[in-house]
């Protein structure tokens, strides 16, 4: 019998998704996979898997906890309403290192930027997210 890797599953559709999904965003996309998968199981598997550094937990204005499964550097832009998060491509070839003025003695190796605004949906008053 072969045994099913969630957290591979997990993984991939995290890496599917370009939405940024909540642990319960994803868990609903996973148990269509999985049925018998429990939320506690994506939780922890989402936790490890961003310590270990091959996904990314974005936390922006105090909001529920976000994924990504791009972890190349790159912008985003977080809605203020509702907590969307989209990748934002910047201007190429502009380092985002090159924009710090004192590193504080630090040796930056990587660096990227977090805009707020606010979302299409948001815009047009009808975002029916609640958190
Ligand atoms: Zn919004
Ligand atoms: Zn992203």
């Amino acid at each position: 019998m072969r045994i099913t890797n969630q957290r591979e599953i997990i993984l991939e559709e995290l890496r599917r998704l370009k939405t940024h999904p909540t642990a319960d965003e994803l868990y609903e996309v996973v148990k269509k996979r999985l049925p018998r998968i429990s939320i506690a199981t994506v939780y922890r598997n989402l936790e490890r898997l961003s310590e270990a550094g091959i996904i990314h937990k974005l936390e922006y204005g105090g909001r529920q906890k976000r994924f990504d499964g791009d972890v190349r550097p790159h912008s985003h832009v977080f809605c203020v309403r509702c907590g969307r998060i989209s990748d934002v491509d910047t201007v190429e070839g502009l380092s985002v290192r090159a924009m710090v003025l004192d590193p504080k003695g630090f040796e930056i190796i990587e660096g990227s930027l977090q805009f707020e605004g606010i979302c299409p949906e948001c815009q047009k008053g009808n975002s029916l997210t609640t958190n």
